[in-house]
Formats: C-alpha cells, structure tokens, sequence
C-alpha cells in the first residue's frame, strides 16, 4: 500500500505499508507489518508515523496482522489468542462512550476487543469459553452505559467464567438506573478508576471538574453493598508526585477499597499525541510509584503493580514484590506491542516480565534499561 503525503505543499513524500518479511529495511516494523518513507517527510511527520505504528503494533495484540493484508478473511467473530489476554481472560470493550475524557483513555474504533452490539458481545462468549477463558472483563468507555451488559454477565455465569471484573469510573453510580444496572451484572470485582487526591488533580488527568466526590461515594457504596472493589491508579506525569496522596487520600473513606491496582501510563491511544507531556521516563516515575505502592501497603489497601501496564522491574527491583501474582501455567510472552532487549536474557526476571512497551522505546530510547546491569542479575 502506498499512500502520497505532502506534495501540495511542495514537500512530497511517500508512506508505504507492506506484510512484514526479513527485511529490515523499514522505518518501522511489528511483528506483521513494515512501515516505511521514501522522500524527506518533515520532522512532525515522522513523529506521527512513530505513533501511527505504535498503534499497528498495538492493533496486533488482539488480531492477527496476516489478515491485514487479505481482507476476504473475515477478522470479527472470531476469538484470537490475543483476546485471551495470558490464555485464561477474554477482555471485552463494550462501548467507547464515556462520561469522562483522560489524557491517555486507549478506547477508539481501532481496538479489536471492541464488541458493537449486544449479538456480538453474546457471541464471542462461548467460543472463548472453549478456548480457556475462565474471567471476564469488562471495560469500555464506561460500560455501565451499555443496557444489554446484564444479558453478557449473565451468559458468561451459564457458561461457567468463574470471575467477571467491571471496570468502571464510578462517577454514575450515583444514577439509580445505572446503580440498578450493576446490581443485575453483579460483578465479583469492580475496579473503579480514581487517578488523584483531589478534585484538581483528578480532573487534569480525567478531563473534567467535579469527579472526585462521585467517586470517593461509589466505592463506599459498593464496599458497603458487598462487593469486592479495587482502585484502579495510573500513574502519569501530572499525578506521579501525588501517588502517596491518592492512597492517604483512599485511606480515609469510611469503607475503603479493598486493593489498589497500580499501573503506569502506556504509550496507546489519547497518550500517543500527548507524549513526553504525559508519559514520564520510568527512571522518574518508578521512586513515586513506589512511594505510593508502599503507602498503600502500610495502609492496608493490598497493592498490586499490574503485569502488562507496570513497569519492568529492572528500573527498580524494589517493586518486584508488589508485582502480580505469577502463572507459570499461563505465562504472558513478550505481546506485539513491546519488546525485550539484549541484556533480557541475564535478567533474573525474564520469565515473569512482558518487556518493554516499543511506543516508550520509540519515545525515550533503551539507555535507562541498559545502565542498570546489577539490577538485571538480581535474585528475586
Ligand atoms: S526482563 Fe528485561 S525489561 Fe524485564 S525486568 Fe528484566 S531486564 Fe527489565
């Protein structure tokens, strides 16, 4: 595929897309597909072919890039592997509406674990079922929007998914309409976002003013209504010095959250075009991230650094131990979307680490992971 950028202003340039082969004569490459210029593309476009394939390679996390390239194979109705997220998680996005607006939300038309109806949402149950799906999730936008999500929930208990998570803002809960609906998908876990202490920081990281205190009520709500909730924490530039904070902050709710899941902005969506301004180098991040997955240990609120959106632990070996529970049954492997480097193999965490997400590589290089050999041979 070749596409001509640029000649109105004088500047022409050609962008071209073709099936991944050895070559390694690319500007760009994933797993399936080569990217590549002929011409001078000004500086600008070349920043948004680096983020053009930072999406590609995202896209083949969840469907198979041989079918980019012969489209009479339809790609929908099927289940592929990677929409089994570790084999054993079929991870459903059932709407991209959302009442909220984050600096790095990674919903759009181009992620393949979008369902767009509740027929497709029903049809993709059993067949992941069968392919060794046991938890469901299910994420949006929010998808307590979405009216048909009780009729999933209640497909995937028959067809026997032991776990079904929500993953929610929270901020609607306050609607009886909405909080009738969760109570019919009645999730075993419910996993609200909340990005801040405050109503400032909060509203810089999720768009708007005023969501703070729907928040801090919904997850009281629904601890005191039973349910397992946790706090979801990404951590990003305009809130990392604020992590202790948050938990200080969670702390103090008359029903707090039973765990808080940490995890760190990924170079994916509205954060791609956002960039530096929100994606910090891990070297900067991980003495924050660490500050506020001990804070919420000493509070009590059970923290867990999250595998695929975490950070490796090369940057600091001190997060190891808030690491995610490991499945030596259902090992994750290295996804489309990141990648490991040279010194991997001596890593005493190799073999429970998914690597580095290309998109950060893209933006800040490999020196950071590169200059810390000790850490690479530490035993766990
Ligand atoms: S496997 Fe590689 S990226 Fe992962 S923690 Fe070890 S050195 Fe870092």
């Amino acid at each position: 595929m070749l596409f001509e950028c640029g000649a109105a202003h004088g500047a022409g340039f050609t962008v071209w897309l073709s099936p991944a082969d050895n070559s390694s004569r690319a500007f760009q490459r994933g797993q399936g597909f080569l990217l590549g210029y002929r011409g001078e593309p000004p500086p600008a476009a070349l920043e948004a072919l680096r983020g053009l394939a930072t999406r590609l390679r995202a896209l083949e996390r969840t469907t198979s890039a041989e079918h980019w390239f012969d489209l009479r194979e339809p790609a929908r109705g099927t289940v592929s592997a990677a929409l089994i997220y570790g084999q054993t998680r079929l991870e459903m996005r059932v709407t991209l509406r959302c009442n909220e607006r984050c600096l790095f939300c990674n919903s759009s038309e181009s992620v393949e674990n979008l369902v767009a109806s509740e027929e497709e949402a029903l049809a993709l149950l059993a067949p992941a079922r069968n392919a060794g799906a046991e938890m469901l999730v299910l994420t949006g936008g929010e998808p307590l929007l979405v009216p048909w999500l009780p009729a999933v929930a209640q497909r995937a208990r028959e067809l026997g998914f032991r776990r079904i998570t929500l993953q929610t803002n929270g901020v609607l809960l306050a609607q009886s309409k909405v909080w009738e609906r969760l109570q019919q998908v009645r999730p075993d876990e419910l996993l609200i976002s909340v990005h801040g202490p405050t109503d400032q920081i909060v509203g810089e990281v999720s768009g708007l003013p005023g969501l703070l205190e729907p928040k801090q009520k919904a997850i009281v709500a629904c601890v005191d209504a039973g349910y397992r909730v946790a706090v979801s924490f990404v951590l990003c530039r305009q809130n990392m010095t604020h992590a202790a904070a948050t938990m200080d902050m969670l702390a103090t709710l008359s029903a707090p959250p039973q765990m808080v899941a940490f995890s760190c902005v990924a170079p994916s969506g509205a954060a791609i075009a956002q960039g530096r301004r929100t994606i910090p180098t891990m070297t900067e991040a991980a003495p924050q991230l660490l500050s506020g997955l001990q804070r919420a240990e000493k509070l009590g609120l059970a923290p867990v650094l999250v595998e695929y959106c975490g950070m490796p632990t090369c940057i600091s070996p001190a997060l190891r131990r808030f690491c995610e529970p490991f499945d030596a049954e259902h090992p994750l492997g290295v996804p489309s979307d990141k990648q490991k480097l040279p010194v991997c193999p001596e890593c005493a965490w190799d073999h429970r680490c998914s690597g580095i997400f290309t998109g950060y590589l893209d933006l800040y290089g490999v020196d950071e992971f590169m200059d810390a050999p000790a850490a690479h041979r530490e035993v766990p």
